[in-house]
């Protein structure tokens, strides 16, 4: 395998950005995986007290991985394990194993509740974190000389670097305009040349939302694909159907989590669901009850491990969101595993209601499939004040001027019954009441006694 390419080479072949690792055999993958988790778990244990006590607490020693399988012995770390570690160790708890001489950047949780969990790169970490970004743009599309512009916030949060060091590898022109200056953002796509647009899906939908207002086609533009991640939804139906239309462009996943990597999975051409950089990282579904692995193609909580990251490694790192896996080949030729229909939920984000249980996202995919409705939309958990029973309201927002535009709500009501096995409340409100986000929406509230 090539560790880096010369000066002035034009990397990727057409296909793949590098077709040897992108199509490793899955003997081949999966003998490189524990190679590499053996190394690491070594690392950990020799360098870091947090994993050597955690790995005495449970039995284990690094001479007792012998297989992939027995990953399944080693203790989840979760995230506020990371929080309660960072303030008994601070700044940065002791998981971080580089000396700091080594450190190149420090990238925050982006969490809204509690403190932040700080995570390092040394160079060598954002050196691979470039190299596999880079590929994941590639297989959905992306090819040197591209005007990339990135409008994933740069800063603290991680995605806008990644693209932006990622974006040099290719060889691209970067805009790293961030999440922000809508106006100028159409501007960029009327006039600078713009092929590969990045952002929230939340903030393409804005973008979109003012480009029709702007009356600016989208057929007038030269943007071809573009990719969307920091939120969930660019692979439901609805969601993917909207930016693909409001942009005039082809929609791709792109998924992140600040503990693991900004920018780890992405889909390809195929459009079959997020590939993973399995080289660099380790996966897992986990059923959330039993805490083991379930069998592919359930769904259960996504757990990652990182198999070559320094600076702050996570073994069996608890994501939070929940998945399901798809290893058999894959149209686009690429062996890496998938995550069919992208991330699926939030597990804090799981609403019961009614002994039915559902996810934002499949309201989302509702609400975003139906013409007479905008974008926007917000669940309310609420209690009754005279019966304490849960209530649920869907707040929605309407594109005409009557506060029921003939039985629109009915309409609503009905599709979300069919989707969700429950008939939550629905409020709809004239369009433009509802919040616009440029960042990560927030469109659960819970407001229950
Ligand atoms: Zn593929």
């Amino acid at each position: 395998m090539r560790s880096g390419f010369d000066e002035g080479e034009v990397p990727g072949d057409g296909t793949f950005f590098e077709p040897e690792v992108e199509t490793l055999s899955r003997d081949a993958l999966r003998a490189l995986q524990l190679e590499r988790l053996q190394a690491q778990v070594r690392r950990c244990d020799a360098g870091s007290p947090f994993y050597r006590e955690k790995f005495r607490a449970a039995g284990f020693e690094p001479g007792d991985l012998r297989s992939l399988d027995d990953l399944a012995s080693l203790p989840i770390v979760y995230k506020q394990e990371l929080r309660d570690e960072q303030a008994a160790h601070p700044p940065f708890g002791r998981y971080v194993i580089a000396p700091l001489s080594e450190v190149r950047e420090l990238h925050p949780s982006t969490g809204t509740t509690g403190h932040p969990v700080h995570t390092l790169w040394t160079f060598n970490d954002a050196r691979i974190i470039a190299r596999f970004t880079a590929r994941l743009l590639y297989q959905a599309g992306t090819r040197p000389g591209d005007i990339i512009q990135n409008a994933f916030s740069y800063g603290l949060w991680i995605a806008g670097l990644a693209v932006h060091y990622a974006a040099d590898l290719l060889r691209c022109f970067v805009i790293p305009i961030g999440a922000t200056l809508t106006d100028r953002q159409i501007w960029y796509f009327q006039n600078a040349g713009t092929a590969v647009f990045l952002s929230t899906p939340s903030y393409s939908l804005h973008i979109a939302e003012r480009m029709r207002e702007e009356k600016v086609d989208p057929a007038s533009i030269p943007l071809g694909i573009g990719l969307f991640g920091g939120e969930g939804g660019t692979e439901t139906e609805g969601t993917r159907a909207k930016i693909e239309t409001g942009l005039g462009i082809d929609a791709f996943d792109i998924y992140g989590i600040s503990e693991i990597h900004p920018t780890c999975a992405a889909e390809c051409m195929a459009k079959a669901g997020l590939h993973w950089a399995e080289d660099h990282h380790l996966i897992e579904i986990i059923d959330p009850e039993t805490l083991r692995p379930v069998s592919e193609g359930e769904t259960g909580i996504l757990v990652v491990t990182h198999l070559s990251r320094e600076a702050s490694p996570m073994i069996r790192y608890w994501t939070n969101d929940t998945a399901r896996l798809d290893s058999s080949p894959c149209a686009c030729g690429r062996t890496h595993t998938r995550l069919p229909g992208g991330i699926l939920g939030r597990h804090d984000d799981l609403v019961v209601y009614r002994g039915a249980k559902f996810y934002p996202i499949q309201v989302e995919n509702v609400i975003r499939g139906m013409e007479d409705l905008s974008d926007e939309f917000l669940i309310v958990l609420s209690t009754d004040k005279k019966t304490g029973a849960d209530v649920c309201t869907v707040v929605a927002e309407h594109l005409q001027g009557q506060s029921d535009p003939a039985g629109l709500r009915e309409k609503v009501r009905r599709r979300l019954r069919e989707a969700l096995q429950v008939t939550p409340d629905v409020a709809l409100n004239p369009f433009g009441t509802l919040e616009r986000t440029t960042h990560k929406a927030q469109r659960l509230r819970d407001e229950r006694s």
